[in-house]
């Protein structure tokens, strides 16, 4: 790809050198198909190179004072929004999101730069009143070390920030593998730390197409403390199994299944802005996205047309391209499950209120289906793309007993207008995350994470720097 963006790099990142090494593989634009650049492919060997270096600047950056961590942080975000058209850029072509979606992205990433500067300076510990006169007990919290991170592609930098800030804002080191089909913006923003002033070593981004043997490598390597991972439940549980070789720390942003319940009392209007907010970013492969709307039989016909009307304005197209709200889906193997669960829907029944089709390369028509039995793939699977699928409920139990049947747990929403009715709809949903007439909630100040099969642990807000440190207790005799 011809361009004149300076931060799109190939090269793996290792002890703040650039390093390509001798095979490579094309990173595409699912836009296009055109190849945008290669990048480093690298070997186990050259991983363990980067684990090492990562070991070796551990000390000096733990013991770095929180006023410099804090200094080198903030001055990350600066460049990071300095170069915002930069690093949107990247992320368009590498991922295909729309140009407006990826700026915003550059912000939301950044955001949480910010964010855990600020948090370094508030890792309090404990003094805690002991039971007997003759000792004083004190609670230190302290960085776990050297931790690993592993990122999916559909947020190429708020990912990558959302683990690498709190890591570094604790103090500890890390190596990041970044999904091999958006490995640029996790590059860009590594060079955009070493200009920064971050020490050579401290943040690390190894790339490569064996992502199994990668990982499993990051899991089960005794130098590394803590293992972070966001992608599909399928690979976190694997994960895990390794990381239980050497007792690691985890944190696991998985896949969901979010509900969208729509009660008769609800703001019909202010549900649909709501509904394309939570379904439409990232054509529908982000894993908050709604999977399926409950919709009271009230208003479900009301709803059913005044979405289909909303939908039918989203323009789809090249994410570069002005006005464009849905670009592709990321490839071949997204595209074939939307259109399987599409299909399988049809077939069993659901009606086509508009889209439904495969446009063209991996583009999908903005589609919203109706009346979808609940022995359809989409009411159990995540699509993970451009679908509304609409089912109908009767009560506000039956919409629960619905919203609450999957094994993920990650985002919930609905719409009420009852406030009664929102404390307990909100309370026996089980989701780590509820937007109550909101369908935009990732933000940097609150706690992201899931429940059940959707993740353990929690990213961002005050709670996400907890997950990179230690509880020490010390007792001292008097
Ligand atoms: P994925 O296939 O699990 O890939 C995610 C990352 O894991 C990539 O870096 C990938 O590398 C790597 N990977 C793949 N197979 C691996 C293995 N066997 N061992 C270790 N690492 C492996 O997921 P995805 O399709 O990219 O992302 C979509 C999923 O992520 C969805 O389920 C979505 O809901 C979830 N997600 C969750 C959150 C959250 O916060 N809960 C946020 C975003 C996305 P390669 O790219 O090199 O294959």
């Amino acid at each position: 790809m011809k361009t004149r963006n300076k931060l799109i790099n190939g090269a793996a990142f290792i002890n703040g050198e650039e390093f390509i090494g001798k095979k490579t593989f094309d990173v595409v634009n699912p836009a296009t198909g055109e190849a945008i650049v290669s990048v480093a492919d690298l070997g186990l060997k050259d991983i363990e190179r980067a684990i090492n270096s990562a070991e070796e600047a551990w000390p000096s950056w733990r013991t770095t004072p929180i006023a410099e961590r804090s200094a080198i942080l903030k001055r990350w975000h600066d460049l990071m929004i300095k170069h915002t058209d930069e690093i949107a850029e990247i992320m368009t072509v590498e991922s295909g999101k729309p140009l407006e979606e990826s700026k915003i992205e550059v912000t939301y990433g950044a955001s949480f730069v910010s964010w855990f500067a600020e948090e370094s300076y508030r890792t309090y510990g404990d003094q805690i009143p002991s039971p007997t006169a003759d000792k004083q007990i004190v609670v230190l919290r302290q960085p776990v070390g050297v931790c690993a991170a592993i990122t999916p592609w559909n947020f190429p930098l708020a990912m990558v920030t959302r683990k690498v800030a709190p890591a570094l804002a604790a103090g500890c080191t890390v190596v990041l593998k970044p999904a091999s089909q958006t490995p640029l913006t996790a590059i860009a923003v590594a060079h955009l730390a070493l200009a920064a002033g971050l020490p050579k070593g401290v943040f690390n981004v190894v790339t490569g197409k064996d992502a199994e043997g990668i990982g499993k490598l990051l899991a089960t390597n005794d130098k590394i403390r803590k293992i972070s991972f966001t992608g599909s439940t399928a690979v976190g549980k694997t994960l895990m199994q390794h990381a239980a070789s050497t007792v690691k720390k985890i944190s696991l942003e998985l896949g969901g299944n979010a509900p969208f319940i729509v009660f008769d009392d609800a703001d019909i209007e202010a549900a649909v802005k709501g509904a394309i907010a939570a379904k439409f970013r990232n054509a529908g492969q982000t894993c908050v996205a709604v999977n399926r709307f409950l919709v009271q039989e009230g208003v479900y016909d009301q709803f059913a047309e005044r979405i289909t009307e909303a939908v039918n304005q989203l323009k789809v197209g090249n994410g570069l391209e002005k006005g464009v709200k849905v670009g592709p889906v990321i490839n071949q193997k997204g595209l074939e499950k939307v259109e399987n669960h599409v299909k399988d829907a049809i077939e069993k029944g659901a009606s086509v209120l508009t889209g439904g089709k495969h446009k063209n390369a991996l583009f999908f028509e903005p589609t919203v289906l109706g009346d979808i039995p609940l022995e359809a793939k989409i009411a159990k699977e995540e699509t993970f793309g451009p679908v509304v699928s609409l089912f109908r409920f009767k009560t506000e139990d039956e919409a629960v007993a619905l919203a609450n049947s999957t094994e993920y747990g990650l985002a919930a929403y609905f719409y009420s207008d009852n406030v009664k009715r929102c404390w307990r709809v909100a309370q026996a949903l089980e989701a780590g995350m509820v937007g109550i007439n909101e369908g935009a909630i990732s933000t940097a100040v609150a706690p992201f994470g899931g429940i059940k099969e959707s993740g353990i642990g929690r990213e961002g807000s005050k709670y996400g720097i907890d997950e990179y440190m230690e509880i020490k207790y010390l007792c001292f005799g008097l």
